[in-house]
């Protein structure tokens, strides 16, 4: 058997039991070794540990969802098709126009909502 490090932030997918469905988890910590102990299910924000045979192969997508438009604005839950990452889920809006979405490998930072006048967005 072939050891797969992983690192937080990853994208795993098991099964939910409060959400009661099997869908994509994001790496919450790792043991020393790269290998996950506690995932959190994007959707519910449940906080469990994880054993490697719990995990669940990602489900192909029935169709693909509409490409990433910047100047769409996205709610928790919706999809979308990255020209670069691939299928993701919109699983947190974290300020009005950025949003975390879980790919098919890992969770990322998006921004969104950019649609309208131009406007300045402020850089931290
Ligand atoms: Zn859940």
């Amino acid at each position: 058997m072939e050891k797969q490090v992983f690192t937080v932030g990853e994208r795993i997918d098991k099964f939910c039991a409060v959400c009661a469905e099997e869908r994509g988890h994001i790496v919450a910590s790792v043991t020393k070794r790269g290998q996950i102990s506690r995932v959190r299910c994007p959707k519910c924000s449940t906080v469990s540990t994880f054993k490697l045979a719990s995990r669940t192969l990602p489900h192909p997508a029935m169709k693909s969802p509409s490409p990433y438009d910047r100047t769409l604005t996205y709610r928790a839950g919706q999809s979308m098709t990255h020209e670069m990452f691939g299928i993701g889920e919109v699983t947190r809006l974290m300020e009005p126009r950025k949003m975390e979405v879980l790919f098919q490998d890992r969770l990322r930072c998006l921004i969104h909502a950019q649609g309208g006048f131009a406007q300045k967005v402020p850089t931290h």
